[in-house]
Parts: structure tokens; sequence; C-alpha cells
């Protein structure tokens, strides 16, 4: 076992540091020290935005999405487009879709896809309230933004038939090449999805 570099309370932050995506026992120990050392101007206003961050977030009671406020601040916004509902997996890929500014519907995260193998079956996801929200009068089209892993196309697969006695359209994202992309770097898999899913200039 090492020797601890300094008093239990930096030990513990340390430790939780390394805890967050990307950061491992190397990375986080600088990003302590980093606080440390930046006391006032990081630590405490870190601190502090933490401790309102963990008082006052919740999960949007409709789409699922974390905010402050339930329903959350994109479902009580009037302008958006409430006849289109995007599917995501997770509140990252809302956000990411979000940043893109390329759709501007409703969302609804799923909290996880299907995985046999990591025993996520049907009950554990948030698809109970997707029926009822595909379901409302005025959707027209629900918009399945799964990745495009095994596990994410069985889930998009297992929606499209849960959803398939609604009236609503349900579309999956195109797969293919990147934007800025070369054909030679991709692989095969995307290469004959792009053929497949070619569209007319
Ligand atoms: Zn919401």
């Amino acid at each position: 076992m090492p020797h601890a570099l300094a008093g239990p309370e930096i030990e513990r932050l340390i430790q939780l540091l390394a805890r967050l995506p990307g950061l491992g026992p190397r990375s986080a120990r600088r990003a302590a020290l980093h606080l440390i050392k930046r006391r006032e101007q990081l630590l405490a206003p870190l601190s502090d935005a933490l401790r309102v961050a963990n008082d006052r977030i919740v999960a949007c009671g409709e789409c699922g999405n974390v905010d402050t406020s339930n329903p959350c601040a994109l479902c009580r916004d009037p302008r958006r487009d409430t006849s289109i509902m995007v599917v995501v997996e997770d509140v990252s890929d809302l956000w990411a879709l979000e940043r893109s500014g390329a759709v501007n519907g409703l969302y609804h995260v799923l909290g996880g896809v299907l995985s046999p193998l990591d025993g996520i079956r049907p009950e554990h996801l948030n698809l109970d309230r997707l029926v009822s929200r595909a379901g409302e009068p005025g959707m027209a089209e629900v918009i399945l933004a799964l990745n495009a892993t095994v596990d994410g196309q069985t889930t998009a697969h297992y929606v499209t038939e849960l959803l398939g006695h609604l009236s609503v359209r349900v579309t999956k994202l195109a797969h293919g090449v990147p934007v800025g992309g070369e054909l030679d770097y991709l692989d095969e898999g995307t290469l004959s999805a792009a053929i497949r899913q070619r569209t007319a200039l």
C-alpha cells in the first residue's frame, strides 16, 4: 500500500476526483492540487456549485432530463415543436443534440438501452412514459436517436414495436459518412450503411 501523500481530507478529495470519467489517480492528484492552489478562485466556488447542484437537481417527470425544475426548462419552453419527440439513451445524448441545434422538438430519455448481457430489461427503462407521451394528441413523429451499437439498435427495434399500435411515425437516425469524414478511414459497416441509406442530391 503506498504512503498517503497528504491528510485524510485531501486523500478523500483525490479519491473522489479519481472516480470522475476521464480522470485516473494521477490526473485526480493534479486536479486536487490545482484546486487547492486556487482555493479562492476555484475550490470555494466549485464546492458551492456542487452543493447547490446537489440540493436542487431533479429528474424531469416528463422527459427524464436533469434540471433544477420539474418539468425541465426544455419541456416548459413554449417555442418547442411538440409534434416531434427525440428518444435518447442518456442525458448526455440529449445535451449533444441540443448543442447541435438540429432539432427543436421534445426529448425522451430512456435511461439506458436493453442489454441482455448487463441484465438491463424493458422494465428498467423509462418506456411506460414514452408510450403515453408518444400517444398524446398532436404527436406526429418519434425519432429514435440511439447509439449505433448492437444494444442501441436492439432497443430501437423494441421501441418501434412498442409504438406500433400508435398513429405516430417512428424514424431513426441515418448511419453513414461523418461530416468531414474520409471514406478511406471508415469501417466496412459504416460504408455499407452509407451506401444503403444514400439520398438523392
Ligand atoms: Zn423535461
